[in-house]
């Protein structure tokens, strides 16, 4: 690392400890504290075949895996305003049958009543499952991309109190003590300081209120196998868990864990197919036709379960 990235870059300590000292595990062959902000912005989205990504140390207190040298709160703002759909060439199906699994590790342990907060509900899939079959009463939906609002605003039902936000940093609009039900799909890995989220919505959470989070699992086997090919090793994750450090983050700010799972996804066969091909390099298209079976994977997401 050179002099030039430290100034033009955030320089980090472990987000779950606090402690400075760890060992350098993962890196991309080009590193991404070497180049310039504007240099990284095309490889913020899609897939290339050169894959650059910062560095992963593995904290030497907690064992959490995190990027010690990161982009910048605004670089960051910056980037998520120009983020494409990144599920696309999944179909709106398959990703609903994922987010059913969801629900139903959810509904063994809340009966899914009143107050829901969501942050990063993209265009509400988790959310509308819940006002399907839940009976919550509020929703309070924190969601920094406001291309996805009108889809947002079209789930709200006439009955129900429904708050959108763009500004996820801005939790003090909810009172606290008062939600039943918190979620969290994708979110925490993208964090720049998860703690500090994690404890501001516990203060939120009435008591015995749940909080549901779904991570990238580091320690999978898709991970040990890819190695620096493992897609989440990206520009999008200045850290990463496995069930251990999932667990410390969350008792670090005062939750209770209830379970660590592997969760089920849903992805179709032509997919699975093109991008096994593009993380080794080969940009391929021709396997479209193949779509209609879609195959359910276990294949490195980790859902947790916390009380407040
Ligand atoms: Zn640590």
């Amino acid at each position: 690392m050179n002099n030039s990235s430290q100034a033009s870059f955030l320089l980090r300590e472990c987000p779950t400890c606090k402690s400075k000292s760890g060992s350098p595990i993962v890196s991309s062959t080009i590193l991404a504290e070497d180049l310039s902000f504007k240099s990284l912005k095309k490889y913020w989205n899609g897939f290339f075949k050169e894959k650059i990504f910062f560095s992963y140390t593995r904290c030497a207190n907690c064992a959490t895996l995190y990027c010690p040298v990161f982009f910048k709160p605004d670089q960051l703002k910056d980037l998520y305003a120009s983020m494409e759909d990144n599920t696309a060439g999944i179909s709106l199906n398959l990703m609903k049958k994922t987010q059913n699994g969801y629900y139903k590790v959810l509904k063994q342990f809340s009966d899914v009543r009143g107050e829901y907060l969501e942050i990063g509900p993209d265009i509400g899939l988790f959310t509308e499952r819940c006002i399907k079959d839940g009976q919550l009463t509020k929703y309070w939906l924190f969601e920094p991309n406001t291309s996805v609002w009108p889809q947002l605003s079209r789930l709200a039902r006439e009955e129900t109190a429904f708050i959108i936000s763009p500004d996820m940093f801005k939790l003090s609009i909810v009172p606290d003590h008062s939600v039943n039900v918190g979620i969290m799909i994708h979110v925490l890995d993208h964090l720049l300081d998860p703690a500090e989220i994690l404890k501001e919505i516990r203060s939120k959470l009435a008591p015995n209120a749940i909080l549901i989070c779904v991570t990238h699992d580091e320690s999978s086997l898709l991970a040990k196998v890819m190695k620096s090919r493992w897609p989440p090793y990206c520009l999008q994750h200045p850290q990463l868990y496995n069930p251990c450090t999932v667990r410390t983050a969350m008792e670090e700010a005062g939750f209770e864990v209830l379970t660590v799972r592997k969760t089920v996804n849903y992805f179709p066969l032509s997919y699975l197919i093109k991008h096994i091909f593009w993380a080794f390099g080969i940009k391929i298209n021709f396997f479209d036709s193949a779509g209609g079976v879609s195959v359910p994977l276990k294949l490195g997401n980790i859902i947790t379960v916390a009380r407040a």
